[in-house]
C-alpha cells in the first residue's frame, strides 16, 4: 500500500497550481487540489481576463469617435454598465469550470475547499473535516491586494477585486498607485465615462518601465482626460453625509469621488496555511522562500506564482509549474527562467516590452545604441485621432545584442510577444536589419530603424 493518499497535493486553484496538478496527474501520479475560492484564481476570476474583457470594452467610445473619419455615422451610443458585469461573469463562470475539468480528466481530484497544512505530509481538508497525506506539497495560493490599513478611512476603500462587480458605475473615481493594476484600471474607467483621477507617490507613474514610454503614455492619457497628480498619497479618506467620499491628499487638496481604489502592489496569501506547523519559511511580506527550483526549506514542500513573490504574472507561475514537474517527477531538474519576461500593460495606448529599458541598460554596458521612432499610427490618419506610436530599441554597441525592446502603440502586447522570443534566442541588430519588413504595419518599424538615434557612453547620452 502506498505511504500517503496522494503523490502531489496542491494548495491553490490558480494558474500555476492548476498546471502543476493537471501535468502530475497526466503522467499518472495521485494528485489532490484544493481551491477555497473558484477554480481559476486570480487571473481567470478577478485578474487578466476579466481586466482584458473591460478593456475591451472602454474602447468602444474611441472606436465610435474614429469611425467618423472613415464615413461612419455612429448614433449616440448608450453603455449598460450591468450587461457588461453579466457577460464577464458568464465568461468567467466557464473558464472556471474548463480549470477544473482540466484536472479531473487528467485524473486528479479537485476540492472545493480551504486546506492547511497540519506537517509537512499532512493537509486538513475543512469543508470535509479530515485530513489527507501526500508525498509532495506544493502551495500555490497566490496573493491579495496590499489593503493599506495604514491609511485612515481604507475601509472606505475598493481593490480591483470589488472593482469588476460593482454594482453601478461610479460617476467619479480616485485610484491610488502608478502600477499595472492603477494605470489600467484608470484607463477603463475613463474609457467607459468615469471621471477619473490617478494618485501616484513618485515622479512619473510605472516605475519599472522605458522612461520614454512611461512620458508619453503619461502625456497621452491626459490628454484623454484621466487627471495624473504625481507625487501625492492620500492622508485619510472620510464618508460624507452624501454617501460620496472625500479623498484628502497630503499636500492639501481634497478630493471627491464615487469610489476610491487602491492598487499599491499585492502581498502573499500566507497567513493560516499551517506553514509553520510544517516548518516552512517565509520572508519579509511573507512570501515563500524558495530555491532555485520552486523547492521550500522543507524538502517535500514547494510554491510557486504569486505565494514566492518573485515575478507576479500568470505566464511566470505556469511556468514555474511546469519545471515543478520536471524536477518533482520527470527527474529532470530544471529551475524556472526569470530573465527577459516579455510583458504589457493593457493602457490606452498599451505597453509592449522586453528586455532592459535605457536607464538599466547604460548602467550595466558601457557603450548603447538607442534606436527610436515615434510616429501617427497608419489608423489615425483618417481618424485624425492626435496619438503618437512610440518604438525604441536598446542595442550593446560592443556585441549588437538587442538587449530591450519597448513599444507604445496599438497591439503592442502582441509585439511583445513575438519580441520576447527574439531578445530570449539572443538576436542582434543585424539580424533585425536582414529582417524583411511587413508592410503596412506598425511592426514594420522594428526592422526599419537602421541608423541609431543616438549613443549613450558611460551613462550619457551623445550624439
Ligand atoms: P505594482 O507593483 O505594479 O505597483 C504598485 C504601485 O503602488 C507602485 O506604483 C508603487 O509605487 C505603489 N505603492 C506601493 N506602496 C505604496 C504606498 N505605501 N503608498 C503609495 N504608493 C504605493 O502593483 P499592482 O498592484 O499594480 O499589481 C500587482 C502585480 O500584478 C504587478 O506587479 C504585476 O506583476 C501584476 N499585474 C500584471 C498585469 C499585466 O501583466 N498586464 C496587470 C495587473 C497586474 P512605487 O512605484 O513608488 O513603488
Amino acid at each position: 500500500m502506498a505511504q500517503y493518499d496522494y503523490d502531489l497535493f496542491v494548495i491553490g486553484g490558480g494558474s500555476g497550481g492548476v498546471r502543476a496538478a493537471r501535468l502530475s496527474a497526466a503522467l499518472g501520479k495521485r494528485v489532490g487540489i484544493a481551491e477555497e475560492y473558484r477554480f481559476g484564481g486570480t487571473c481567470v476570476i478577478r485578474g487578466c481576463v476579466p481586466k482584458k474583457l473591460f478593456v475591451y470594452a472602454s474602447q468602444f467610445p474611441e472606436h465610435f469617435e474614429d469611425a467618423a473619419g472613415y464615413g461612419w455615422t455612429v448614433e449616440p451610443a448608450r453603455f449598460d454598465w450591468r450587461t457588461l458585469v453579466a457577460n464577464k461573469d458568464r465568461e468567467i463562470a466557464r473558464l472556471e469550470g474548463l480549470y477544473r475539468q482540466g484536472v479531473e480528466s487528467a485524473g486528479g481530484e479537485a476540492f472545493q475547499t480551504r486546506a492547511v497544512l497540519v506537517d509537512r505530509h499532512t493537509i486538513l481538508l475543512e469543508n470535509e473535516n479530515r485530513t489527507v497525506t501526500a508525498g509532495q506539497i506544493m502551495i500555490a495560493t497566490g496573493g491579495r491586494p496590499n489593503p493599506h490599513l495604514a491609511l485612515p478611512g481604507h475601509e472606505h476603500c475598493i481593490f480591483s477585486n470589488e472593482a469588476f462587480d460593482l454594482p453601478e458605475l461610479p460617476k467619479a473615481i480616485v485610484i491610488a498607485g502608478g502600477g499595472y493594476i492603477a494605470v489600467e484600471f484608470a484607463n477603463i474607467f475613463h474609457g467607459l465615462g468615469v471621471h477619473t483621477t490617478l494618485i501616484y507617490r513618485g515622479k512619473e507613474i510605472l516605475g519599472r518601465f522605458d522612461m520614454d514610454l512611461r512620458r508619453m503614455l503619461h502625456e497621452t492619457m491626459e490628454k484623454k482626460g484621466i487627471r495624473i497628480i504625481c507625487h501625492e498619497i492620500f492622508s485619510a479618506i472620510e464618508r460624507r453625509g452624501d454617501g460620496r467620499l472625500d479623498a484628502y491628499l497630503q499636500g492639501g487638496e481634497v478630493l471627491v469621488a464615487d469610489q476610491v481604489m487602491l492598487a499599491l502592489g499585492r502581498i502573499p496569501n500566507t497567513e493560516d496555511l499551517g506553514l509553520q506547523a510544517a516548518g516552512v519559511e517565509r520572508g519579509k511580506i511573507g512570501e515563500i522562500l524558495v530555491d532555485d527550483y520552486s523547492r521550500s526549506n522543507v524538502e517535500n514542500i514547494w510554491a510557486i506564482g504569486d505565494v514566492t513573490n518573485r515575478v507576479q504574472l500568470t505566464p511566470v507561475a505556469i511556468h514555474e509549474a511546469m519545471c515543478f514537474v520536471e524536477t518533482a517527477f520527470k527527474h529532470n531538474p530544471v529551475a524556472p527562467d526569470h530573465d527577459c519576461v516579455a510583458t504589457a500593460v493593457f493602457s490606452q495606448p498599451e505597453i509592449g516590452t522586453v528586455g532592459l529599458s535605457e536607464d538599466e541598460a547604460a548602467r550595466r554596458f558601457h557603450h548603447i545604441e538607442v534606436y527610436r521612432a515615434t510616429f501617427r499610427p497608419m489608423r489615425h490618419t483618417l481618424s485624425g485621432r492626435d496619438e503618437k506610436m512610440l518604438m525604441k530599441l536598446i542595442v550593446d554597441a560592443q556585441t549588437r545584442l538587442v538587449l530591450g525592446a519597448h513599444i507604445l502603440g496599438p497591439d503592442a502586447g502582441e509585439m511583445a510577444q513575438l519580441l520576447g522570443i527574439s531578445l530570449k534566442a539572443g538576436l542582434t541588430k543585424d539580424d533585425f536589419d536582414r529582417t524583411m519588413a511587413v508592410h503596412p504595419t506598425a511592426a514594420e518599424e522594428l526592422v526599419t530603424m537602421y541608423k541609431p538615434s543616438y549613443l549613450v557612453k558611460n551613462g550619457e547620452r551623445v550624439g
